[in-house]
């Protein structure tokens, strides 16, 4: 049997349940990785079931996955998670901190609540699964950490002032974080997304998707593949002498 390049990597991608989230699950786990999938039950609204079919289609094409639950703005519930996949694997390689929301609203009509939840969400998110995860990295003397950003949180977004907050944070984050892991192996970069075809992306008005095609040079929206690529990528290690940098992928905006 041939071997993949990320034979023996354990990967935890948070917010895997669909969109961007799942297709670097499928990507990694075609690669060689075991991948966690991680999803959120809030609210008594369970994603499980679009989870579980995740780790089926992983297993499917003959790769090992488990689904875990997590709401990533909840430290006991990160530090459990963590605990299962490192119970379950030993160590976990590649951390893609993915999971995201929206909350738009143009600035003086913008909740506190609106506000509180996407940075908690997206950038304490990232912090408290970071912090739990460099342990097993830091152990190994390898790691590679991929924040999904967005070229919001470089450029800004009228009536994002809460997302290009987060993803601007993030960024920073990045930066900071590559800076004191470098020493033990661990690169951390980003990944800035422009406008990618998922749920997020969907519930915006027909007008503002034509405003936003009208900037692309590529002249088309990107899929979640043609970012999972560039994950797989940096999860690689034929991007070994890459850290603290922020990717944009975006069609040319
Ligand atoms: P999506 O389809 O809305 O998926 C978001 C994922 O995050 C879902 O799986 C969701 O779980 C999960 N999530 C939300 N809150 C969570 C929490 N508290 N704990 C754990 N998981 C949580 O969005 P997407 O477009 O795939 O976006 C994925 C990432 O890419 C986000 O960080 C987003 O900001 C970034 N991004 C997207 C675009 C784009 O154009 N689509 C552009 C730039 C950046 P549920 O299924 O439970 O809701």
């Amino acid at each position: 049997m041939t071997s993949l390049e990320l034979d023996g990597k354990v990967s935890l991608v948070t917010g895997a349940s669909r969109g961007l989230g799942k297709a670097h699950a499928l990507k990694l786990s075609s690669l060689g990785s075991k991948v966690a999938v991680n999803y959120v039950d809030i609210e008594g609204e369970s994603n499980q079931a679009d989870a579980n079919r995740v780790v089926e289609a992983i297993v499917g094409q003959g790769g090992e996955a488990i689904a875990v639950e997590a709401d990533v703005r909840d430290v006991e519930a990160v530090k459990a998670m963590v605990g299962e996949v490192v119970e379950r694997w030993g160590k976990i390689d590649i951390l893609v901190n993915n999971a995201g929301i929206t909350r738009d609203n143009l600035l003086l009509r913008m909740s506190e609540e609106a506000w509180d939840d996407v940075i908690d969400t997206n950038l304490k998110g990232a912090y408290l699964c970071t912090k739990f995860v460099l342990r097993s990295m830091m152990k190994q003397k390898w790691g590679r950490i991929i924040n999904i950003a967005s070229i919001s949180g470089v450029m800004g977004t009228a009536g994002q002032g809460n997302y290009s907050a987060s993803k601007g944070g993030l960024i920073a984050f990045t930066k900071s974080i590559a800076r004191e892991m470098g020493s033990l192996n661990i690169t951390v970069n980003a990944i800035a997304p422009g406008f990618i075809t998922t749920d997020m992306t969907d519930k915006l008005p027909a007008e503002r998707k034509e405003a936003i095609l009208s900037l692309i040079s590529l002249q088309r929206f990107g899929q979640p593949e043609d970012v999972a690529e560039l994950v797989a990528f940096l999860a690689s290690d034929r991007a070994d002498y890459i850290t603290g940098q922020v990717i944009g992928i975006d069609g040319g905006i």
